[in-house]
């Protein structure tokens, strides 16, 4: 049973972090579908595994690659986004958050200073402002 696996997989794509979202999704959308008993979610559940399978299947491992890049792309964006707006909402109550007018560099600066000069670390732009 496992030889005739390794043969069959052999040449195939297989498992990638986008394969395992696409699981992941359309087990999220059956349960969704089991609770909320809408078709809508079982048929996009579906649509998800086909791809899935599909993909895993697939010889065309270079095509399979640059959809996982776009897809661990757009993942890093969202992760970094969030991980970025936690951390702001956190010092949100201790620093203010400014741009650099030149470089747009993301600068923190202590709250309750009144107005201050602020000079950029990176392109060495000073600008004022109230904190
Ligand atoms: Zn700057």
């Amino acid at each position: 049973m496992r030889a005739w696996l390794e043969r069959f997989m052999y040449g195939r794509y297989g498992q990638d972090d986008l394969n395992g979202f696409l699981s992941i999704f359309a087990l999220i959308l059956c349960i969704g579908s089991l609770f909320t008993l809408r078709s809508i979610l079982t048929s996009l559940a579906m649509v998800s595994l086909f791809f899935c399978v599909f993909r895993m299947l697939s010889r065309n491992a270079e095509q399979r690659r640059q959809e996982n890049l776009a897809f661990l792309r757009v993942k890093g964006n969202l992760t970094r986004f969030f991980s970025r707006t936690k951390t702001r909402l956190s010092q949100s109550k201790t620093h203010r958050f400014y741009r650099c007018p030149s470089c747009k560099q993301q600068l923190r600066v202590p709250k309750g200073k009144g107005r201050i000069s602020i000079r950029c670390p990176k392109c060495g732009t000073t600008f004022e402002k109230k904190t």
